[in-house]
């Protein structure tokens, strides 16, 4: 009773494994307490072998049934060359099935050269495929000069290309005069001016200052 109970719980009391039939691999077992009958099917495989020189695919034969199974073996690639022609392409083949893979390879770019002679953009060009790169170079600047006789402003130029930037100025760069006292009774306010520009300050006049 004890033992039919395990039985029904899953846990039976199994004899050997028998082949069902002469080339076949499917077995069976049967418990000895309630007849209950298990079934499997294991293969004894050959070794892998590809099915033909020119072929990746590998197959197995089962030595009892003959069942085949087929699965997709490395391929033997080649070196990665360039295509031929202008491009950088490479291919690889496979020795054994000749499929090829393509991937994009290096570029073999020439030396970085100005793109004009008043340009200061550089680009240099792949020997192979004529693909182009740029770059920008550095400016080449002259001096800083003031814009104009009445500005403090001042300006430089790109000797190659012409570019320009300006440069405005700050407090201390202007040619200041002398600080004087704003008309008033009593003067609270002083001025000065840029011999240069023009261009006015004024601050409160400070007590020890006026004497
Ligand atoms: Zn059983
Ligand atoms: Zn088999
Ligand atoms: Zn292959
Ligand atoms: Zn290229
Ligand atoms: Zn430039
Ligand atoms: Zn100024």
């Amino acid at each position: 009773m004890f033992d039919k109970l395990k039985c029904k719980v899953g846990i039976h009391a199994w004899g050997p494994w028998h082949y069902g039939a002469e080339g076949a691999c499917a077995q069976t077992r049967v418990c000895e307490r309630c007849q209950t009958e298990g079934t499997q099917t294991v293969h004894i495989w050959g070794s892998w072998q590809y099915r033909a020189p020119d072929s990746c695919i590998q197959v197995r034969r089962c030595e009892r049934c003959q069942a085949g199974e087929e699965r997709k073996a490395a391929h033997q690639w080649d070196q990665w060359e360039y295509a031929m022609g202008d491009t950088c392409e490479k291919l690889r083949e496979c020795q054994r099935c000749h499929e090829t893979e393509s991937r994009q390879g290096d570029h073999q770019f020439g030396p970085w050269a100005y793109a004009a002679p008043d340009s200061c953009e550089q680009l240099r060009r792949c020997e192979r495929c004529a693909e182009q790169q740029t770059q920008p170079a550095g400016h080449v600047w002259d001096v800083w000069a003031y814009e104009g006789p009445t500005s403090c402003n001042q300006l430089h130029f790109c000797r190659r290309c012409g570019a320009r930037e300006l440069r405005a100025p700050s407090e201390i760069e202007h040619d200041w005069g002398a600080w004087a006292p704003v008309d008033g009774d009593p003067p609270t306010q002083e001025q000065r001016a840029c011999l240069r520009c023009h261009i006015q300050e004024t601050r409160t006049a400070s007590p020890n200052q006026m004497v």
